[in-house]
């Protein structure tokens, strides 16, 4: 039989990984980048004599391919993406080609919002249990990668909904989805319905044996459900104590009660915050489905160091306290973090605008707010929507000048909130970037 051949398109983290793990199962492999390839990345390919083309794609080849993996970046506009899927050409992400070749036991964390820190969450306790795990998806290095090179039992991968859009035979054994709310809308043809279909791809091909844990609460996510003849076992949880709920809280405890039964203290949880409650309640309620012991999990749950930029304390100036949760990409994670200032606070926000509507956070920003600074190369939706309420307000167009226009607005006992509800790439390398720079702003005060 003639040597299948594969084009892996973006040769990123997952692209890199995928075509290494390509090669070493025996195909011929081609890797096309539209944009300039990093460095270590063409390093790579290279040590593994993986043919490669950046700053173009040669169509004709790739149209020749028998299977494309995609890189997540890339949106299925791309003209490229356009003509294969036209003629037919199977498309695949990196995550589902990995998945071919391990028998590992799966773990998949995604949602809107709390996909990093659930998914490190759940590491967490897993290395403190002593399993011989690896963390993959948008964390770390690739799974294609990690399949190739180690030997893991078990990982615990971060799923956006763009690697979810190309995975058909992949199958979670513990799905984990932790909400559904409006984002990236400009990659779904603004239809939230085509967004919501991908996160719910999260339970694709379950069987009897597998669990899926989620966030009861959730409107869109238990609409949803209903139409899904799930055979797995749920392990729904929420906040207050409901018969079918396999985690909720009572009086100053947070209570498991399936798999395995064990409360422990509410205080003692080394996230703060409601959203970092459910958090802390999925991952615990995983790694109980996987047998760890209650003892672990719950000692696990207090030592977990927390993940940067995501409401992380930089430090204390005069009295003001500065936050970076510079990862807070969109309106809900925005909303979660004012929800859990615990004084007054001022917030810098803006950025790139995903298609944002900025009702949902109105209410909180009226209650918690005590100044506003804009931060971004368009901020015309802002003022129109937050001026009107009457709070001092400052325009920017960097860090620095956010950093003290916010300083300057804040008095002592009060916090400085980056929290921005957008992209960060009209002024900033990515979020890491801005949150950074924030961090060496306040620094420098
Ligand atoms: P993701 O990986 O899904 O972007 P992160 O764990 O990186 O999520 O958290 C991003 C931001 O989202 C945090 O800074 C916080 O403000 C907010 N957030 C975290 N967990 C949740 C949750 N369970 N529900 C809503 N918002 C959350």
């Amino acid at each position: 039989m003639a040597q299948k051949s594969i084009t892996v398109l973006g040769a990123g983290e997952s692209g890199t990984g995928a075509a290494i793990l390509a090669q070493k199962k025996g195909f011929k492999v081609f890797v096309s980048d539209l944009s300039e390839i990093k460095p270590f990345y063409k390093e790579q390919l290279d040590k593994y004599g993986i043919e490669w083309e950046e700053k173009h794609h040669s169509e004709e080849r790739i149209l020749a391919s028998d299977e494309i993996i995609k890189s997540p970046g890339i949106p299925k506009e791309a003209p490229i993406i356009q003509k294969l899927m036209a003629q037919g050409t199977p498309i695949i992400s990196e995550i589902e080609f990995a998945g071919r070749y391990t028998n590992a036991r799966m773990i998949c964390i995604t949602g809107s919002n709390g996909k990093t820190t659930t998914t490190s969450l759940i590491y967490h306790i897993f290395k403190m249990a002593g399993m011989n795990v690896g963390l993959a998806g948008n964390i770390g290095s690739s799974l294609a990668l990690q399949v190739a090179e180690k030997d893991y039992d078990w990982y615990v991968i971060e799923l956006s909904s763009f690697q979810l859009d190309n995975m058909y035979d992949f199958k979670a054994d513990i799905a984990v989805l932790m909400n559904i709310t409006p984002d990236h809308l400009d990659r779904y043809d603004h239809e939230m319905q085509n967004y919501v279909d991908a996160k719910m791809r999260v339970i694709r091909n379950q069987t009897g044996s597998d669990a899926f844990v989620y966030w009861a609460d959730d409107p869109i996510i238990t609409r949803e459900l209903k139409k899904y003849g799930l055979q797995a076992t749920l392990y729904p949880f929420a906040e207050a104590k409901r018969e079918d709920l396999a985690a909720w809280t009572e009086n100053s405890d947070v209570v498991f009660d399936r798999p395995m039964a064990f409360n422990m203290e509410l205080e003692s949880l080394s996230l703060r915050g409601r959203h970092n409650l459910y958090n802390s309640m999925a991952a615990g309620i995983s790694a109980s489905i996987a047998g760890i012991k209650s003892e672990t999990i719950r000692k696990a749950l207090q030592t977990f160091q927390g993940v940067e930029h995501r409401l992380e304390r930089v430090a204390r100036v005069n009295g003001v306290d500065f936050i970076n949760d510079s990862k807070a990409t969109n309106v809900n994670s925005c909303w979660y973090a004012l929800q859990s200032m615990p004084v007054k606070c001022v917030l810098i926000l803006g950025g790139k605008d995903k298609g944002n509507d900025y009702t949902e956070i109105e209410p909180l920003v009226k209650e918690k707010c005590v100044g506003l600074v804009y931060m971004g190369l368009h901020n015309e939706k802002l003022h129109s929507f937050f001026d009107p309420m009457g709070l001092p307000v400052a325009d920017v167009q960097s860090m620095k000048d956010a950093v003290d226009a916010a300083y300057h607005m804040a008095k002592k006992g009060e916090i400085v909130l980056l929290s921005p509800c957008c992209a960060s790439f009209d002024l900033f390398q990515s979020y890491e970037d801005r949150g950074r720079q924030f961090k060496d702003c306040v620094k420098q005060l």
